[in-house]
């Protein structure tokens, strides 16, 4: 058997390059072993504005550019609903915090999502003092339901074997990869955290971090916006919302914890007064880097092994947009921005 690419790893990342190459008509099979699930727990929002000091996301606008269409037409193609659009109440802990809302709707770059008018309005079960600022164009992936049709849509397509990639088992030339019989003119690795394992790869500086999520039923809540405050908390419909998410930079396992459990109930606590039971409690690691930037690019000696990772705490965002470039990069010879290019990271490859 001989295909164009391997891609080892399909959650947001592998499923975007994956997009990539089928539009393209190139031959590709997928290897997947559920070591990881970052995308499948995320909350899988997306927002440009950074709400802890209401300025734009590194690249937000250019990386919606990309993203909102590449859902769509996944939403075309399996005929089901994955992108929702829905308003973010962020709420306001000081008159300070309204003030500086107000100053940050006037920058252009964030104009089209915050909405310089403060709510004050009361809701039932929330606790705000100082009122909300409202994020508009905002929404929610439902990453978890889009990447199980996409993985069955492989599976019938016998294009994903559901077996660990053994990096020990890639013969190298430079014309040719061979993996167990599978021939292979490239193979893109996008184990999120399961890079660390990867011998091409694992010199890349990646800081995981791991997100825990709690979800819980409040039919008194009844908001049909997402809440940010301490946490988030994320309407999923039928009085279900998602809440979270922690951020610890020691566990690396994807366990969801007591701990994790606590810290997310005393911050729910902190702001929400109705009744809820909690019906499901989930974890993953982030494939967070160091500066805070993708991972993309080819292995500084193989020129047909590369990576699509780093997606951090945006996978939403980032990954249609990341996939594209590695894209051009492999198969249009288009240089990729030094920002998201692991040639940053050349010093630490020793060969
Ligand atoms: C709690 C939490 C909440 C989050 N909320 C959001 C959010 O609201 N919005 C947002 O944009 N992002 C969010 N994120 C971040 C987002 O989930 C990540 O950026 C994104 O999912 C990373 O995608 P990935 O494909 O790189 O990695 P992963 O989703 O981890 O996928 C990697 C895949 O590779 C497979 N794999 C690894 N090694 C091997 C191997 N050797 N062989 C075969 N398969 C292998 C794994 O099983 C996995 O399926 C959240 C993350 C967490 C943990």
């Amino acid at each position: 058997m001989h295909v164009d690419y391997i891609i080892v790893g399909l959650g947001l990342a592998g499923l975007a390059f994956t997009k990539e190459l089928e539009e393209a008509n190139k031959s590709f099979v997928v290897y997947e072993d559920n070591s990881q699930n970052s995308s499948i727990v995320a909350g899988g929002m997306y927002n440009p504005v950074i709400l802890k000091r209401f300025t734009p996301v590194w690249n937000a606008i250019e990386q919606l550019k990309v993203a909102l269409p590449f859902y769509q037409s996944l939403e075309y193609k399996f005929g089901k609903k994955y992108d929702f659009t829905i308003p973010i109440y962020r709420i306001f802990k000081s008159v300070e915090e309204q003030n500086n809302w107000f100053i940050a709707s006037d920058n252009p770059l964030l104009a089209n999502y915050m909405d310089a008018d403060l709510i004050h309005k009361k809701f039932e079960g929330i606790i705000a003092d100082f009122g909300f600022g409202k994020l508009i164009n905002t929404g929610r992936v439902d990453t978890k339901l889009l990447l199980q049709d996409y993985r069955n849509y492989l599976s019938e397509k016998q294009l994903i074997r559901n077996q660990g990639f053994d990096y020990s088992e890639l013969n190298i030339s430079e014309t040719q990869l061979n993996y167990k019989g599978v021939k292979a003119s490239n193979i893109v690795f996008c184990e999120g955290f399961g890079l660390k394992k990867n011998p091409y790869f694992n010199y890349l500086p990646m800081q995981e971090a791991k997100g825990e999520l709690i979800t819980i039923l409040a039919p008194n809540l009844a908001i049909d916006f997402a809440l940010k405050a301490a946490v988030f908390v994320l309407p999923l419909g039928n009085d279900y919302y998602r809440v979270g998410a922690t951020f610890n930079w020691k566990d690396k396992t994807k366990q969801p914890s007591a701990e994790g459990k606590k810290e997310l109930l005393d911050k729910l606590n902190s702001f929400i007064e109705v009744p809820y039971k909690i019906v499901d409690h989930s974890a993953g690691i982030r494939p967070t880097v160091k500066d805070r930037r993708p991972l993309v690019g080819v292995h500084p000696k193989y020129k047909n092994i590369s990576v699509l990772n780093g997606l951090g705490t945006r996978g939403v965002m980032i990954a249609p947009i990341a996939a594209k470039a590695l894209y051009n990069h492999l198969e249009k010879n288009i240089t990729l921005d030094n920002e998201i290019s692991i040639a940053r990271f050349q010093h630490l490859f020793l060969g």
